[in-house]
């Protein structure tokens, strides 16, 4: 292990990704492979290790990412990955797409022709449907007329379309009316798929599937499952459960710099927003928001010294934030403290914290800093 500062730190269980690759795989049908998504530093994680380990050691030969700095550093480390960039890529970059092999979502037949004029070696792409996120993507009435329009971009010179694709909106709820809307959006893709089949367009893949579908609607129609949020073991939305035994691959630990007893009526941090109303013992923690951890959390959140719960008072400040810990008095400066993770009996996650504070889990994770470092266990 590199040595790292122990300020504030994140620990990357690579076991527990591993086994969460493996849950994901028994639910996916045998013909649909999974596509493991890395986009923002793979949901905070650091993509680097992250990559490597889903490559060499869970056997994921394909990879989406959300632009073409991501998709050169995935292949920088996976030299024969299949990389899809989900977002857009200026058609002035149009030579570095062909030049790493990169396959590009495309959303409409000019951008794919402005995307060819650019490249000289041809480019690889997977065409977008929007058949309801309102995103990115061809959109149109009916399945019929999104074909033809497929059919065109497959003419385009220089242009290898391998495949079909759209998002779900609302496949994380379990409401009869959204249930409903993804029912439409699967049958359009599948019915624009089918209709390209018939006009002997034979694509090779197909895919709809995000993590959501992947554990809620799962099809072997999709030919590749677009796994993000589960494979870090987070819940793509906070009301539903995941499948047993996917659990969080990320840790966030900070230490105690002091512990000092303060007697009732002193201010807590910035603003004085917090007043002892007894005596209390306040621990100071070496995390802030500029590590990411939110300061929508001040007065919120809790943390977990030796294994119990201890809320935050105040403000939380750039680099440092206080919590009461007047119920663990074995409570010393240097412990180490869990902001997200296990610590005994306790647990929070970044889907609890989330909630917390309004957001989903998928912000927290990836709002985790730069100057926190990603530390790989097991
Ligand atoms: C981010 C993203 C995914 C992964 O979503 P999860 O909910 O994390 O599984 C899949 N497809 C597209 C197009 C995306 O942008």
């Amino acid at each position: 292990m590199k040595p790292y500062l122990k300020r504030a730190w994140a620990e990357v269980s690579l076991e527990q990704l591993r086994k969460n690759i493996r849950i994901i795989k028994e639910l996916n049908s045998p013909s649909t492979e999974i596509m493991a998504v890395v986009k923002a530093d793979a949901y905070g994680h650091g993509y680097e290790s992250v990559c490597r380990c889903l490559q060499e050691e869970c056997g994921i030969k394909y990879f989406a990412v959300s632009n073409l700095d991501e998709a050169i550093a995935v292949r920088g480390l996976c030299p024969k990955a299949e990389i899809l960039i989900l977002g857009y890529t200026p058609p002035e970059y149009a030579h570095e797409i062909s030049h790493y092999n990169i396959i590009q979502g495309v959303v409409s037949a000019e951008y794919a022709k402005a995307l060819c004029r650019g490249s000289r070696g041809g480019i690889r792409c997977h065409v977008k449907v929007d058949t309801g996120m309102g995103r990115i993507g061809l959109r149109y009435a009916s399945p019929r007329e999104c074909a033809e329009e497929v059919s065109e971009i497959c003419g385009i010179q220089g242009l290898s379309v391998e495949g079909i694709y759209t998002h779900f909106a609302v496949a994380d709820s379990d409401s009869p009316e959204n249930i409903a809307y993804t029912d439409a959006q699967e049958k359009f893709i599948t019915d624009t798929y089918d209709e390209l089949s018939e006009m002997g367009i034979k694509l090779q893949h197909l895919h709809f599937m995000n993590s959501a579908a992947t554990c809620y609607r799962n099809s072997s129609r999709s030919t590749l499952s677009r796994a993000g949020i589960i494979i870090y073991g987070l819940h793509p939305d906070i009301s539903l459960e995941i499948p047993q035994g996917l659990e969080p691959v990320m840790a966030l630990k900070a230490v105690i710099s002091q512990v000092k007893t303060v007697e009732a009526g002193q201010c807590i941090s910035y603003g004085r927003t917090f007043v002892t109303d007894r005596e209390m013992r306040i621990a100071t923690v070496t995390i802030g928001y500029a590590d990411g951890y939110s300061r929508l959390l001040s007065s919120k959140g809790e943390i977990l010294v030796h294994g119990k719960r201890c809320r935050i008072v105040g403000r939380i400040c750039m680099d440092q934030l206080m919590i009461d810990v007047s119920h663990v008095p074995e409570a010393e400066s240097g412990d180490i403290v869990t902001l997200i993770g296990r610590d005994g009996d306790e647990i929070i996650t970044a889907d609890e914290l989330a909630s917390v504070y309004g957001t989903i889990g998928y912000e927290v994770v990836c709002g985790i800093s730069k100057r926190v470092p990603r530390i790989y266990i097991d």
